[in-house]
């Protein structure tokens, strides 16, 4: 419905991802993921490097194709129909990719992005500990800098990919000073399987099952000081970069969930109800309305975000944080309304739409929830309209009685604003 706004490369990726996610993947793959039979989807992940459709933003010298967001958002749409984790398989290349791409070595570049790029080593994200997610500059995990290598002890948990991943991006306290500023306390660190690294597949989750979630427990962990991505105690900025794959995926993965709203659209189309077809009636052909215009308004906030970070706009950080707040929260709306349109079916095994409600549950969770989204969201929005740049019209000077509007305000308050300078008021 909106090719218009991809270019025809886009449109051949979205076409490309829409072909993979019905030649390659059986349901019987799906259903034993969400059984927890298999317990990491390995050979998707190498099936989609096959079809080089990982890490499509990445230089092609590392195995991508230079593309952009409003490509990457096309894929994910169509990938995502088959469920969170393997949809969340799909996005972590992007997200551990981007941080590799973006402050990694050349060697870093050769050993880890391009082998996972191409499906031979595959990666996950530890930066959730037990003490909490939303407070992440908190983190407990540390590394002991000895000469050539950190010592690395702590633990990680919810970490998708505990289970079947060969290296782990992890973040860790590498400043001790008791005063270090949050943003000079953690550093990043490419760590590999091996001694010392213990991974346990855990948690009997509500759903996005199958994707290897996990704990981690490193033990006196020998990490090669080469390994540390970016600058020492510079992991803040490596943070909020990665935040933008990370948080932009959850956002785009959610618009899949015009799968859930399809099925619902057929079903009604069929089953009948006092003599008709459940569509006639409004009660549910306006909920299908509602669906698809939330889903419609997701993804132009989705492709306005994409647009933006393409465009190399100095601060995306609101916009990444509507798009995933709104794609998530329209997602869990739309599937909801999917299973009220099926009636009681809706709510059994009959139709996997009970998985889809499952799965999306998660979505307003993981990545920051939607709350601390919304903490970004006000903040980012209050700088902007009290910056010495806003150059509107004030409504304020639009008043009907000036003196009246001064007056909301003490001259304690008065003093204040006036001290501060036009600029800030
Ligand atoms: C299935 C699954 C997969 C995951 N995958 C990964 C992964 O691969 N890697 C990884 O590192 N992490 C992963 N996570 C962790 C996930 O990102 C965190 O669960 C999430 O960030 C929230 O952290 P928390 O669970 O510790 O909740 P808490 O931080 O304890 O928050 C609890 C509640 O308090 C609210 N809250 C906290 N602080 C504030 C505040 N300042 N203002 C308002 N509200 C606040 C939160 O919004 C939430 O409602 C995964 C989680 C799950 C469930």
């Amino acid at each position: 419905m909106y090719d218009f706004m991809l270019t025809p490369e886009e449109q051949k990726v979205k076409k490309e991802a829409r072909a993979f996610v019905r030649e390659e993947i059986s349901s019987d793959f799906l259903r034993k993921m969400d059984k927890n039979e298999i317990t990491y989807p390995r050979e998707f992940v190498e099936k989609l490097a096959e079809r080089k459709l990982l890490g499509l933003r990445f230089p092609k010298e590392y195995g991508g194709r230079g593309m952009g967001w409003t490509a990457e958002l096309a894929a994910i749409e169509e990938i995502g129909c088959l469920g969170i984790a393997l949809g969340c398989a799909y996005s972590m290349p992007s997200i551990v990719g981007e941080a590799i791409n973006m402050f990694g070595t050349q060697e870093q570049k050769e050993k880890y992005l391009k082998p996972y790029l191409e499906g031979k080593l595959v990666a996950a994200e530890a930066l959730t500990e037990p003490r909490g997610g939303s407070d992440f500059f908190g983190a407990m995990t540390r590394a002991d800098l000895k000469g050539d290598h950190f010592v690395l002890n702590g633990q990680k948990r919810f970490v998708v990919g505990a289970e079947g991943a060969d290296f782990f991006l992890v973040y860790c306290r590498t400043n001790f000073e008791p005063d270090a500023h949050k943003y000079n306390r953690l550093s990043l660190l490419l760590v590999d399987r091996g001694p010392g690294v213990e991974t346990e597949y855990l948690y009997g989750l509500m759903g996005c099952r199958g994707g290897g979630t996990g704990r981690l427990v490193f033990r006196d962990v020998k990490v090669p000081r080469e390994n540390l991505v970016g600058e020492l105690h510079g992991g803040a900025l490596c943070f909020h970069q990665m935040m933008i794959p990370e948080r932009m995926t959850s956002a785009c993965g959610s618009l899949s969930m015009w799968a859930a709203l399809d099925l619902a659209v057929r079903y009604s189309s069929r089953r009948r109800a006092f003599g008709k077809e459940i569509r006639k009636y409004q009660a549910v052909n306006f909920l299908v309305a509602d669906s698809i215009t939330r889903l419609d308004a997701a993804r132009g906030l989705c492709y306005m975000a994409a647009k933006a970070i393409d465009n190399g706009y100095p601060n995306v950080r609101r916009l990444v944080s509507e798009a995933k707040r709104f794609a998530t929260e329209s997602a869990w709306e739309v599937v909801n309304n999917a299973m009220q349109i099926m009636g009681g079916i809706g709510y059994t095994e009959v139709y996997p739409i009970e998985r889809a409600l499952r799965d999306a549950r998660l979505a307003m969770i993981w990545t920051g929830t939607n709350e601390i989204m919304n903490l970004l969201i006000q903040h980012e929005y209050y700088n902007e309209v009290l910056s010495p740049d806003y150059d509107k019209r004030l409504m304020e000077n639009d008043a009907t009685s000036p003196d009246d509007t001064e007056r909301c305000f003490t001259d304690e308050d008065m003093m204040r604003i006036h001290e501060a300078g036009p600029e800030n008021r």
